[in-house]
């Protein structure tokens, strides 16, 4: 089996077999296929495609390339969560502890910023000592001992698709929904949960820009869970605007933690029990999604959901003060406020032009590896459909300079629109594919 004839099979369009896929994985992975025949093979894929036998073989093969956890000796069932990624996108924070205080364990493995959207892992590091850097054994305790764990993804995890996903950022190759499905999905298999909710978010704030397009990934994700016996749905979640008021790693730290305080803003809470609730169906826990919403919202208003948090952030070497204490979080020193030129409603806010902003400020990074400023964000005061007044406040900038400050208010001002009549918000939950 020569690999280019393997390229040239999948440049006129032709289906591979298991076998055919194993080869250039594992070719690939042990350093024997070099990357300009992988670059090529992906180019192919991206242009003719993949069946759905294809995308699941692929997500396999690339979870056979590393380790794979059996995490049935900690618990019947473990859940998982995946967001495709946002811009304010803080729910694991709030999810994840609820679902674990009605009694699922939930065990993560999560990633930082990527492009304009936020990363779990840089929103935990803004907490004094937390560690994301577990070991599989810490991380297997702690789901026994917690009931709940947040970690960075380990390189012996799927390393194929680390690889390959190395070599498609730099060959204009990411843009493929087999190949996106394959990799997300390949990280999740090979974390051991047994059932799976995906957030897939849409809209401008999103890598999948149209319903189509994501759920297209829905259905392409789900598909190759239950290949494998995952139970696994998908939620199609709004992104057009940012998700909640608080855009930058401690800022949605702080806004996760209201909300867990029952302070949140109504979009986040929504698309957090919208998630859990499948998950306490997936495990069991509820034989209904009202019911599960109800078990969600009962661990909120309790505190359990926070108590949860607490645990979490402790287990994981974190000083729990800052959730009495949110100053203690880091702070930025500058603050300035954006305000409205005309009074009116807001009828769109360009989630990525924030996005993009709160990286120029340094909350993201412009170049993999730099490191990132905890302290800096956003938070907004309006969203879409509600009124400002002239000279009222849309959104206050947390720099660490005045001239970070100034030099974002310009693009804030162009992703604000405002309109003479009003429009109704944008649904935070599109439709759930399960
Ligand atoms: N996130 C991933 O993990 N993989 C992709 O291909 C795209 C986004």
């Amino acid at each position: 089996m020569r690999v280019v004839d393997l390229i040239a099979a999948k440049r006129d369009g032709h289906e591979h077999s298991a076998a055919e896929i194993g080869r250039l994985v594992e070719g690939f992975t042990s350093g024997e296929i070099p990357d300009y025949q992988i670059s090529a093979w992906l180019m192919a894929a991206l242009l003719k495609g993949l069946s759905a036998r294809e995308t699941a073989d692929l997500t396999r093969a690339m979870v056979a390339s590393g380790r794979h956890l059996d995490l049935s000796s900690v618990a019947p069932f473990v859940a998982d969560k995946h967001s495709t990624g946002g811009v304010g996108d803080k729910t694991t924070l709030v999810v994840t502890p609820l679902v674990a205080a009605v009694g699922v364990p939930v065990g993560k493995m999560s990633g930082r910023g990527l492009g304009f959207s936020g990363g779990t892992i840089d929103k935990l590091e803004s907490i004094s000592g937390m560690r994301t850097l577990l070991s599989v054994e810490e991380f297997t305790a702690a789901i026994s001992n917690v009931g709940l764990v947040v970690a960075a993804q380990t390189a012996d995890l799927a390393p194929a698709d680390g690889k390959l996903y190395g070599l498609r950022d730099v060959t204009a190759t990411v843009e493929s929904i087999p190949l996106i499905a394959s990799s997300i999905m390949s990280k999740k298999i090979a974390a051991g949960a047994n059932g799976v909710v995906l957030d897939v978010k849409v809209g401008r704030g999103a890598f999948m820009k149209t319903l189509k397009e994501a759920r297209e990934l829905a259905v392409a994700m789900r598909d190759i869970g239950r290949s494998v016996g995952l139970q696994i749905s998908a939620v199609l979640s709004g992104m057009d605007e940012p998700l909640g008021w608080a855009v930058g790693n401690a800022l949605e730290v702080n806004e996760a933690v209201a909300t867990l305080k029952g302070q949140g803003p109504p979009d986040l809470l929504e698309v957090a029990y919208t998630l859990g609730a499948q998950l306490l169906v997936m495990s069991g826990k509820a034989s209904t999604t009202d019911e599960a919403a109800r078990l969600l919202a009962g661990a909120l208003e309790s505190g359990a959901g926070l108590q949860k948090f607490r645990d979490f952030v402790v287990n994981q070497g974190g000083d729990p003060d800052f959730i009495d204490e949110p100053a203690l979080l880091p702070q930025a020193p500058v603050q300035v406020d954006l305000e409205a030129q005309s009074a009116g409603f807001i009828t769109s806010i360009d989630a990525e032009a924030i996005g993009r902003a709160s990286v120029e400020i340094g909350a993201g990074r412009a170049v993999k590896g730099a490191s990132i400023d905890h302290s800096v964000g956003f938070v907004l005061h309006r969203k879409i459909g509600e009124r400002v007044e002239e000279g009222e406040s849309l959104v206050t900038v947390h720099a660490a300079t005045q001239a970070d400050a100034q030099m974002v208010l310009p693009v804030l001002r162009e992703a604000f629109r405002l309109g003479a009549d009003p429009v109704p918000p944008p649904p935070a939950v599109i439709e759930v594919i399960s």
